[in-house]
């Protein structure tokens, strides 16, 4: 899914940016872009339809406002007529920037300058570009102080004026620790669905089905903190992950969890690293166990599973520290 996200980003913010920058995309088409690559985040076909578990808004804001980083193509596209909106202004020595200074604004300012119907598509977007700076910065002069903070070395960054055009939230605590360098990417997307709500509990599809009984107990009803705490088969694995890590908190939710290891992991050092490894594969393989006995029927001990997640925590451990010797120290003093 992650390796999904990124080829999106790669197309979206690579190939396309050349038509992007030079035409304003009319919504239609921005809308079916963004359908394309939402159904091949979701389904990996552009063609299928999968209802996804997040929105595209959501999904297309950055990773610490808890998106996933695709660029919004909406105000990509803004930023990268920035660009043009820059040489015009700056009046850079390019054939088309001086016709356009010619033709258009013989008489008058770039900032003065006012639509005529008879304009180029383009041309009508740059002037539009150029009022949504001026009125979000409240005047020319504050707008033109924008303008050359997007160009600190004289050429616009497109990067920069995405900043502001993209749609923002406030930042999350919990994604500096989801999107971690040393965690496996695909239990970082298991854990970011799951501190989004999104994964898919049998409580969420009460509407659908009748047996909302938890598939790894058979004894409750299935939701978050069940499936993924208080249940009495997960109960056992995190007792024993818990003592390996030597953490003896008590966990009820996954926000909360989440909340306590990020100051509980701080640092590079290899208990840090340890830790958020090993919580983020925990998580990972507790869903996978569950949906291997609702989808597979396949029934697996704790015991399987707890091996299955300290395998995975070793392997992940000796690639980034690849003279750790395990016997050689007390891990967690
Ligand atoms: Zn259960």
């Amino acid at each position: 899914m992650l390796g999904r996200a990124e080829l999106i980003k790669s197309v979206l913010h690579g190939v396309e940016c050349y038509w992007l920058s030079i035409l304003p995309i009319p919504v239609g088409v921005r809308e079916k872009v963004n359908q394309l690559c939402r159904n091949f985040l979701w389904s990996g076909k552009a063609t299928v339809n999968k209802k996804p578990l997040v929105a595209w808004k959501e999904v297309t804001l950055p990773k610490h406002e808890g998106g996933l980083g695709i660029r919004n193509t909406k105000a990509w596209n803004k930023a990268l007529i920035s660009k043009t909106l820059w040489d015009i202004q700056a009046k850079k020595d390019s054939l088309w920037v001086q016709w356009i200074h010619q033709i258009y604004m013989s008489h008058v300012n770039f900032w003065d300058y006012k639509n005529r119907h008879e304009d180029s598509p383009l041309l009508k977007q740059i002037v539009a570009l150029r009022d949504e700076i001026i009125e979000t910065e409240g005047s020319i002069e504050n707008a033109i102080l924008r303008l050359n903070q997007w160009a600190p070395n004289g050429q616009l960054q497109s990067r920069l004026a995405y900043e502001f055009f993209r749609p923002r939230i406030a930042k999350n605590a919990w994604s500096k620790l989801v999107w971690h360098s040393s965690i496996t990417p695909k239990h970082s997307f298991i854990l970011w669905l799951g501190l989004k709500d999104r994964l898919r509990t049998r409580d969420k599809l009460q509407d659908f089905i009748e047996d909302l009984t938890c598939p790894l107990c058979m004894a409750e009803n299935e939701n978050m903190d069940h499936l993924f705490f208080r249940c009495q088969e997960v109960y056992q694995i995190w007792a024993s992950i818990k003592s390996w890590l030597g953490i003896s908190r008590a966990m009820h939710t996954l926000k909360a969890a989440v909340k306590w290891l990020i100051k509980e992991a701080r640092g590079t050092g290899f208990p840090a690293k340890f830790k958020k490894i090993t919580f983020a594969c925990t998580v990972y393989y507790i869903w996978v166990a569950r949906n291997k006995r609702i989808f597979e029927g396949k029934i697996e001990h704790p015991e399987a599973i707890l091996r299955r997640i300290q395998i995975h925590a070793y392997r992940s451990i000796f690639s980034l520290f690849p003279d750790f010797r395990p016997e050689a120290c007390n891990l967690f003093d």
